[in-house]
């Protein structure tokens, strides 16, 4: 697995989740279909009149979630950023011959009231339930940042063997100190409950 294909994987599932907060500090969440892809790249469509709209111009901050019928998750949290001006034309344009419908909500010159957005740099977590142990990874396009997650294992670490027993996923390996397979790990905290010396620490 890898940011492109993921990617690719987001394009055939086609219609998108995109999260944003409002000013009020309220989680937003909508269905985006107008969408074109590149390899490493994400345009989309909105109008600028709706809320969507006002909070990506106000902070940019968007996470965009797919869900594929092999149970795959894919999350890219990124920065959106209005393409300049002098290329607002061509990516509607490109965008409304790929989405036929859109030539329906929004016809003839009424596109205008539209603006394009570009997603160049974002991290991608790729978490696949389809498969045991799961399977996690996670990757950038552009300049983006991976935030750690989940759980690890710190050196007062008695040995003792109890998280092993609790985990779903049997992903820790015996050691001094124990480890956790980070890549089957499905960040559900029962090491952390259940270790009796709490040499389970949380990663964030
Ligand atoms: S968080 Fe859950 S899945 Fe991950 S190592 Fe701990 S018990 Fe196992
Ligand atoms: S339960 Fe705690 S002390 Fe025991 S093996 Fe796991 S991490 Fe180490």
């Amino acid at each position: 697995m890898d940011a492109k294909t993921c990617i690719q994987k987001l394009q055939h599932v086609g219609v998108l989740a995109f999260a944003t907060v409002d000013e009020h500090g309220n989680p937003q969440v909508r269905n985006i279909s107008a969408i074109h892809y590149e390899p490493d790249a994400i345009y989309f469509f909105t109008a600028r009149g709706k809320d969507f709209c006002r909070e990506l111009l106000a902070d940019g901050h968007v996470q965009i979630l797919g869900y594929t019928r092999y149970k795959e998750m894919i999350r890219l949290s990124a920065k959106a950023e209005p393409v300049p001006e002098e290329q607002q034309r061509k990516w509607m344009d490109v965008i409304f011959s790929e989405q036929p419908y859109l030539s329906n909500v929004y016809p003839g010159d009424t596109r205008d009231i539209g603006i394009v957005f570009e997603i160049r740099d974002g991290s991608i977590e790729y978490f696949n339930l389809g498969v045991r142990p799961i399977f996690r990874e996670n990757y950038t396009i552009g300049c983006g940042e991976i935030s750690p997650k989940g759980y690890r294992i710190g050196d007062s670490c008695i040995g003792c063997g109890t998280c092993l027993t609790h985990c779903p996923q049997g992903c820790i390996e015996q050691g001094t100190p124990y480890a956790i397979q980070q890549e089957h790990c499905l960040h559900c905290g029962a090491c952390l409950e259940s270790c009796p010396v709490s040499a389970v620490e949380r990663v964030s």
